[in-house]
């Protein structure tokens, strides 16, 4: 193991201890889970990142490895969306690396964590008890090929949907769980501030914290996406776009941000939210002031223009029908119909999930109501 590796797994280990801790002595659970360790491995790959399995947290190696480089190679744009000035962002940068990795890191990890505290696990295993065909085995979903399942025939779109659904659960929960518990001490070392939590941050480090946190979850989803992308463009019939992923991930820190609480579920699940016009604002102060610069940073510094094919380029493509799915207008592209179709299908397995949660979801509960925050 060289030096470098060291340094990386090292801050992996630290902060796994940090959020496992503060998971288990979180009000909120109401069931303990069983202890977990964390890993590494030198056979899974990159693309994979990382996978859980009781009683151990398995991270790639190389991916922890690829991430970090990664990250040191888009400084400047991370840098950017924290500070204004190009002198504040060179006497920043490295805390900004800091925070920023912290929160990449814990982005990875609570993923995991929720898959085995949102019941996935046992969920999977009950399944396959009863005999039930489980597609996207083990979590952390590779794309299924008619070849592995034995010639009997592509799985269905509802199949594979179910699996990556609870990918984007995953998401969802450790986002909704960053935002609202996590202790960032980076963050906000960084932002000179003593909040307890993002949504206390005062403005403007909230704006700041909010841009970080959706930089964070948009590299590490691309990282993991980017890879199935080709495929499933081929395969829409039988996989939901990774566009949508991101977007229920960006959903999901809208509301954080605007603190929209009321979320009620039309008979089919679908969300719908009572807007007030204080809400509207918050949410088109997030669409233009957190995600746009994000989205429109400098995420291919190596090459000169975007590249057409990336997931950054369809994510501005969709980004206007994304807008519409949040404010409760109609959508009009394919992304925009598959948010709805996903947030009918997590409320829909909820019920089948909630017997093996530790922890409640589909939304997390905020700990105490939170304070209505805008500006
Ligand atoms: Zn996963």
């Amino acid at each position: 193991m060289n030096d470098r590796s060291a340094v990386v797994k090292n801050t992996w280990v630290r902060i796994f201890s940090v959020l496992w801790h503060a998971v288990l002595s979180d009000a909120r659970l109401h069931d303990q889970p069983p202890p977990v360790k964390i890993a590494f491995s030198d056979r899974l790959s990159s693309k994979r990142g990382a996978r859980i399995r009781p009683f151990v947290l398995e991270v790639s190696t190389q991916f922890a490895l690829d991430l970090h480089n990664e990250l040191g190679s888009v400084q400047d744009a991370l840098a950017g969306l924290a500070f204004s000035t190009p002198s504040l962002r060179r006497a920043h940068r490295g805390k900004v690396l800091a925070a920023i990795e912290e929160l990449t890191i814990g982005f990875v990890l609570l993923h995991e964590l929720f898959h085995l505290i949102g019941g996935h696990l046992d969920w999977y295993d009950a399944r396959r008890a009863n005999g039930l065909k489980v597609d996207g085995q083990q979590l952390c979903l590779q794309l299924t090929s008619s070849k592995r399942h034995g010639g009997q025939g592509a799985p269905t779109y509802r199949s594979t949907a179910d699996a990556y659904l609870l990918e984007c659960e995953a998401d969802c929960s450790a986002i909704q769980w960053i935002v609202q518990a996590m202790p960032q001490s980076k963050l906000r070392r960084l932002l000179q501030t003593q909040a307890a939590s993002m949504t206390s941050f005062p403005q403007p480090q909230r704006l700041a914290a909010f841009r970080l946190l959706l930089a964070s979850v948009w590299l590490v989803i691309r990282r993991l996406e980017s890879g199935k992308e080709k495929l499933v463009r081929n395969s829409s019939e039988t996989h939901p776009l990774p566009v949508t992923r991101v977007f229920a991930g960006f959903g999901t820190l809208i509301r954080e941000y605007s603190c929209i609480s009321d979320l009620r579920y039309d008979a089919q699940g679908g969300g719908q939210r009572t807007l007030t016009n204080s809400d509207v604002i918050s949410m088109r102060e997030f669409l233009e002031r957190v995600l746009k610069p994000v989205l429109t940073s400098d995420w291919n510094p190596g090459s000169p223009h975007l590249p057409a094919e990336s997931l950054e380029a369809q994510m501005r493509f969709y980004l206007h029908d994304f807008g519409n799915h949040m404010l409760n207008r109609p959508v009009q592209t394919i992304a925009g119909h598959e948010l709805l179709r996903m947030e009918r299908a997590r409320f829909r397995m909820d019920r089948g999930l909630r017997p093996f949660r530790y922890y409640q979801a589909v939304e997390l509960k905020r700990m105490k109501a939170a304070r209505k925050q805008v500006g």
